[in-house]
C-alpha cells in the first residue's frame, strides 16, 4: 500500500504538534469528543426524518475504552461515520478546517512556541500530541464499506478497506510511550479520563461512557469485596444556564457556583442571562460576596469561562469583563462560535467584542438593580469591590467615568452612612452649587479637621473621601452632573456671603505687606499668607491650592518610586482668633519674632490638617524659645 503524503500545511502543523513541550496535551480528549458529537448530531439529525436510522435518541452515545495492557485509548461514536473519500479529505488535509486560517494567522510562531495552539485548539490533529499511531476505523451511514485511515506520525497516512459492524467511527489512539519528561500513563487512566470528561466536555448532549472498575461489597459475604466493571456516563449533559431561569432554584445556583468557582460563600447575586440577536450566547455570572482572598495580587485573572455550545474554550476569557467589573465569575456559552472558535478566535475577535459588550451592560443593569433595590446586598458588595469601580472612574483617562458614576457610593457626614451622588445631590442645600468633600485617612481624621467643622456649621453634608484611589477618582469625574467637586480644604471652598468676602478681601489687602513677610519668612512651604473666616475655634488652617491635595500628596509619596511630590498650600489665619491681634502688634514692634510665629503657625497648621511636621526638632526648639 502506497503512503499519501499530508498536504504541506498540515505536516507543517503536525510537526510543530508533536515535536513541542506542549503543556496542554490533556485537550486532545476534548478535541475528539467534539467531534464525535458533531458526527452524532448529524447522525441524530438524520434519524428524526429518516426512519433507516433506526436509533432512537437514547442509543446514541460516545464511549472511551481505555486499554492500558496495549496501551490503547479508543473514542468511539456511532454517528455518521465517514466514506474513504471524506476519511481521505477530512483527515489528510486540514486546508479546508480552521486550522489552516490558524497556519497562516501563526505563520510566525517557531515551533516551540505552540502554547498559543493550546488557546486555539487543533481537531483531529491533536490526537498526535499524545500517540505514536492512530488508526480511524469508520463507517459511513448508509455505505456497505467501511475503512480505515492510519498514520504514524509526519511520515503521511494510508486508507484501506476493513470491517465494521455499524455506522461510526473508531478513533484509536496508540498511546506515547512514556519519556523521562513527560507520563501519558494518565491517558489511559479511568479516574482521570473521567476528571477530563468532567473538565472540558461535561455538557456534551450525548452521553460519553466508559467502563470503570469499582469495588462492590459481595452479596451474603460481610465485609468481603469484589471488582466489578461499571458502565458509567461521565458527564452531566444538562448545563445549568441552558436551563430556564424559573426551574433553577438559588439553592442549585449557589451549589453550582461554590463548585466549579471555588467559594465556600454563597454568591451575593446571579446574574443569568440568555441574549438573542447579534450575539446569541447564554450567560451565568455571579457576583461573589467577597473578594478571593488573592484578588490583591498579581496572579489574580480576571475572565469568564467561554464555552462553545456546551464545550469548554478557554478557562479565564479575559477580553468579556472590562477591568473595572474584575470580580464578576462565571461563564459565557455562544451558539454563534462554531465550535472553530478555538482555532479562529482571532477572526472572530468582534463576535467575542459584541458579547463582551452586551455583558458589560447587563453587570451595570444588574448592579443597578441591586443597588436601588437591595441596598444592604449593594453595601456589602460595595465594601468587597467598590474599590474597582472606582479605580475604573480614574483609570483610561475617565474614559468609563460616566458608566461608573452612579454606582460609586461614599461614606458623608451625614450619618457617616453610604450615600450615592444622585442622594448627595438630591439632598444638598438650596444655596449649595458644589459637591463637598475632604480626604483623610480616616473618618476620625477627616472630622478632626478644622475645615470640617466649619462646612459642617454652614450645614452642608461632606463626602468622606477615605481609600486612597477615592479623591483621585473624584478628581477624574471633575463633576457630577452639574455640580462640581470641591475640597473644602482648598481656597475654592468658600462658605461666606458675597459680602463677607468683600470685606475679607479689604482687610487681607491691607494687611498685605504684613502677610509677604510671613511668606518670605516661611520659604516655598506656602504660597501666600491671609486671614479667613470659615474657621470657628482653629487659629490657623492649611488650605490647598491647585489640583493636588495634601491627602494625595501622601497617597502619591507613599507609592514606591514616588516622592518628592509636593501640594500646594495658602497658610490661613483665623481673623476673629486673639491670634491675629498678636501677629499685627508683632509686625509694628518686632518682626523677628514674627518670622517665628510663621514658622510655629505653619506648623500648627500642619499638625491640624492631620499632616506631620517636617522638622520637629526645629519646631520643639521654637516652642521652647517662645516660651
Ligand atoms: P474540524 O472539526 O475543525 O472540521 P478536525 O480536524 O477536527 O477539524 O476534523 C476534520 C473533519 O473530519 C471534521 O470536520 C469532520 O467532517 C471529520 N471528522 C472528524 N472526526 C469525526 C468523527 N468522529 N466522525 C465523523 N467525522 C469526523
Amino acid at each position: 500500500m502506497k503512503k499519501k503524503q499530508f498536504k504541506a500545511e498540515s505536516k507543517k502543523l503536525l510537526d510543530m504538534m508533536i515535536n513541542s513541550i506542549y503543556t496542554h496535551k490533556e485537550i486532545f480528549l476534548r478535541e475528539l469528543i467534539s467531534n464525535a458529537s458533531d458526527a452524532v448530531d448529524k447522525l441524530y439529525f438524520r434519524s428524526l426524518t429518516d426512519d433507516s436510522v433506526n436509533l432512537n435518541k437514547d442509543d446514541f452515545c460516545i464511549r472511551l475504552i481505555p486499554d492500558k495492557e496495549n496501551r490503547i485509548l479508543t473514542v468511539s461514536d456511532n454517528g455518521i461515520g465517514m466514506t474513504a473519500e471524506e476519511l481521505e479529505n477530512n483527515l489528510g488535509v486540514i486546508a479546508k478546517s480552521g486550522s489552516q486560517s490558524f497556519k497562516t494567522e501563526n505563520a510566525g510562531v517557531e515551533s516551540g512556541d505552540v502554547e498559543i495552539i493550546g488557546q486555539f485548539g487543533v481537531g483531529f490533529y491533536s490526537a498526535f500530541m499524545v500517540s505514536k499511531k492512530v488508526k480511524v476505523i469508520s463507517k459511513a451511514f448508509g455505505s456497505d464499506e467501511a475503512n480505515c485511515w492510519e498514520a504514524d506520525g509526519v511520515d503521511g497516512y494510508v486508507v484501506y478497506p476493513c470491517e465494521k459492524e455499524s455506522a461510526g467511527t473508531d478513533i484509536i489512539l496508540y498511546i506515547s510511550d512514556n519519556t523521562d519528561e513527560v507520563s501519558y500513563d494518565e491517558f489511559l487512566d479511568t479516574y482521570r479520563l473521567s476528571a477530563l470528561v468532567k473538565k472540558y466536555s461535561n455538557y456534551i448532549r450525548y452521553p460519553i461512557k466508559m467502563n470503570v472498575e469499582t469495588s462492590k461489597p459481595i452479596e451474603d459475604k460481610e465485609g468481603e469485596y469484589e471488582t466489578v466493571l461499571e458502565d458509567r456516563t461521565l458527564n452531566s449533559m444538562v448545563p445549568l444556564w441552558k436551563k430556564n431561569k424559573s426551574e433553577i432554584s438559588d439553592e442549585e445556583y449557589s451549589a453550582f457556583y461554590k463548585e466549579v468557582y471555588y467559594d465556600y460563600d454563597d454568591p451575593l447575586r446571579v446574574i443569568h442571562s440568555k441574549t438573542e440577536g447579534n450575539a446569541t450566547y447564554n450567560a451565568l455570572m455571579f457576583i461573589p460576596s467577597h473578594a478571593p482572598f488573592d484578588y490583591y495580587s498579581k496572579e489574580y485573572e480576571k475572565g469568564l469561562q467561554l464555552y462553545s455550545k456546551g464545550v469548554l474554550i478557554t478557562e479565564k476569557c479575559a477580553d468579556l469583563l472590562p477591568d473595572y467589573y474584575n470580580f464578576v465569575r462565571g461563564l459565557v456559552d455562544s451558539e454563534d462560535l462554531s465550535l472553530n472558535i478555538s482555532r479562529e478566535v482571532l477572526q472572530h475577535d468582534h463576535q467575542l467584542k459584541l458579547i463582551a459588550k452586551t455583558i458589560e451592560k447587563k453587570i451595570k443593569s444588574e448592579l443597578s438593580k441591586m443597588l436601588s433595590t437591595d441596598r444592604e446586598k449593594y453595601e456589602k458588595f460595595f465594601d468587597a469591590f467598590g474599590n474597582s469601580l472606582k479605580f475604573g472612574v480614574y483609570n483610561d483617562y475617565g474614559m468609563h467615568k460616566d458608566e461608573l458614576q452612579d454606582l460609586l457610593m461614599f461614606k458623608s457626614s451625614n450619618e457617616k452612612k453610604y450615600v450615592t451622588l444622585a442622594e448627595y445631590k438630591e439632598r444638598m442645600k438650596s444655596d449649595q452649587n458644589s459637591i463637598y468633600y475632604a480626604s483623610g485617612e480616616s473618618i476620625e481624621k477627616i472630622e478632626m479637621l478644622p475645615q470640617t467643622e466649619a462646612a459642617k456649621d454652614k450645614g452642608y453634608e461632606i463626602l468622606y473621601l477615605t481609600d486612597y484611589v477615592d479623591e483621585f477618582a473624584v478628581k477624574t469625574l471633575m463633576q457630577y452632573e452639574d455640580k462640581n467637586f470641591v475640597n473644602i480644604c482648598s481656597a475654592e471652598a468658600d462658605f461666606d456671603t458675597a459680602e463677607e468676602k468683600e470685606k475679607l478681601k479689604e482687610n487681607n489687602a491691607s494687611f498685605e505687606d504684613m502677610f509677604s513677610f510671613m511668606k518670605d519668612a516661611l520659604g516655598d512651604k506656602v504660597q501666600s499668607v491671609r486671614f479667613t473666616h470659615k474657621l470657628k475655634n482653629h487659629p490657623v488652617c492649611l488650605s490647598n491650592e491647585g489640583m493636588l491635595s495634601a491627602d494625595m500628596e501622601r497617597v502619591l509619596n507613599s507609592m514606591p518610586g514616588a516622592g518628592g511630590v509636593k501640594a500646594e498650600f495658602a497658610l490661613e489665619i483665623n481673623e476673629n482668633h486673639p491670634i491675629a491681634e498678636k501677629i499685627k502688634e508683632l509686625y509694628d514692634n518686632d518682626k523677628d519674632r514674627l518670622g517665628k510665629y510663621a514658622k510655629l503657625l505653619y506648623g500648627e497648621a500642619r499638625l491640624i490638617g492631620g499632616m506631620t511636621i517636617e522638622d520637629p526638632a526645629e519646631f520643639a526648639a521654637l516652642i521652647c524659645e517662645m516660651m
